[in-house]
């Protein structure tokens, strides 16, 4: 892990009144460089060839930095180039996965907006749960092997894949058999069988809150809500239950974009209360405890128990669904406020008020 002292010693030579936010383009890039540009930030975006059409058509980049592959940020000449911008890296769900750990760990010595540290807990569901336990939310059960299960379960794929590859089963047989026919369909490697991960399926609707904790005013905001659109679980309802059970036995959860809710206003000082909590429990993790962006993926039952099954220690692609405003933002904020123009509006304010250490790892 590059020691922090090394990135704050980096930081320490840039120019602060000449800043470039800079991101992968993928994800919530859109979000993130024109949140920065509204707040009067310069803009670097690292994107693939075939990808820069999307940010030239936006004009939301300054600096398109073309790379074959993501992971090319690591490099040396590239890290070179963002250092020379004086760039703060904004990390989402593409550093998470088409980085390794060790590269965003090891091998990134480009400032990062965040907890680089927690960026490491999010990518291990075994740490995640030590997290979340820590924080006293209510977890699905999970299942140490496929023998144990019992009632309805799903089986996980490690990393963010965004559900591909996920299914579910009821009972060891039935497990072994949708194995087979993932690996059939391609869905699914024989190096990824040994590494599912079981967790009891709740039956209800899944919800996920934004949150940003900002350590400049020290508080925890509740930033928004959206909801996921999947193929295919949410293609099988438009067929009939007799041609379903012919048509789509497994059922996979890809992501392909995601629908902003609000929600039951009695649930949201509960949901208040986890966001607090969640950010408590960080800081007994790593010591700067999370900072900026989170969400809290969650299961809503028919009892109106909330169960949460992960949490993304950064911006996620959900908060797209506020780029201009959302109802929770504009209740804090007023208008034109979103996650990537509030990420912004942190880092001007630290700079201000001589605190961007505090927001860098
Ligand atoms: P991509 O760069 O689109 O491949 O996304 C990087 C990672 O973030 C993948 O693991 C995706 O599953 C996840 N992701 C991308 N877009 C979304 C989205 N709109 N909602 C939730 N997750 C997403
Ligand atoms: P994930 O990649 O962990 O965010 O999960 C992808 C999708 O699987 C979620 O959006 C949910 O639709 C579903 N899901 C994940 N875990 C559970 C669970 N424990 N119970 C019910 N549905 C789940």
């Amino acid at each position: 892990m590059i020691d922090n002292k090394e990135i704050q010693e980096i930081l320490a030579k840039y120019d602060s009144d000449r800043l470039t936010i800079g991101t992968l383009g993928s994800h919530s890039a859109l979000n993130i460089l024109k949140g920065a540009q509204e707040e009067g930030f310069k803009t670097v975006c690292v994107c693939r060839k075939a990808d820069a059409i999307l940010y030239r058509r936006f004009g939301v980049a300054d600096e398109l930095v073309l790379v074959r592959d993501f992971a090319d940020i690591s490099s040396e000449s590239i890290q070179e180039k963002l250092r020379h911008l004086n760039t703060i890296l904004v990390p989402h769900g593409s550093f998470t996965a088409y980085l390794s750990m060790k590269q965003m760990a090891d091998l990134l010595r480009v400032p990062m907006f965040g907890n680089r540290e927690l960026l490491n807990w999010e990518t291990s569901r075994e740490k995640q749960r030590e997290w979340l336990s820590k924080a006293e939310l209510r977890l699905p059960r999970t299942f140490e092997k496929p023998e144990e299960i019992h009632g309805l379960t799903i089986a996980k794929l490690p990393g963010a894949k965004g559900g591909k590859g996920y299914f579910l089963s009821d009972s060891p047989e039935s497990f072994h058999r949708k194995v087979k026919e993932m690996v059939g369909r391609k869905l699914l490697n024989q190096v990824d069988i040994g590494r599912i991960h079981l967790q009891e399926y709740i039956l209800g609707v899944n919800v996920y809150p934004h949150y940003f904790s900002s350590i400049v005013n020290d508080d925890v905001e509740f930033f928004g809500v959206d909801r996921r659109y999947e193929s295919a679980v949410d293609a099988i309802g438009k067929i009939p239950a007799s041609e379903q059970l012919r048509a789509i036995t497994n059922p996979t959860y890809t992501i392909v974009g995601n629908i902003p809710i609000t929600l039951r206003e009695s649930l949201l000082p509960e949901l208040i209360r986890m966001g607090d909590s969640v950010v408590n429990a960080s800081k007994d993790i790593v010591s700067a405890g999370i900072i900026g962006p989170f969400c809290l993926e969650m299961v809503i039952t028919d009892n109106l128990e909330i169960y949460v099954f992960e949490i993304s220690a950064r911006i996620v692609a959900g908060t797209n669904v506020g780029i201009g405003t959302s109802p929770y933002a504009y209740l804090k904020h007023g208008n034109r406020m979103y996650m990537g123009r509030r990420i912004a509006v942190e880092i001007r304010e630290a700079r201000k008020r001589k605190q961007l250490p505090k927001i860098i790892t």
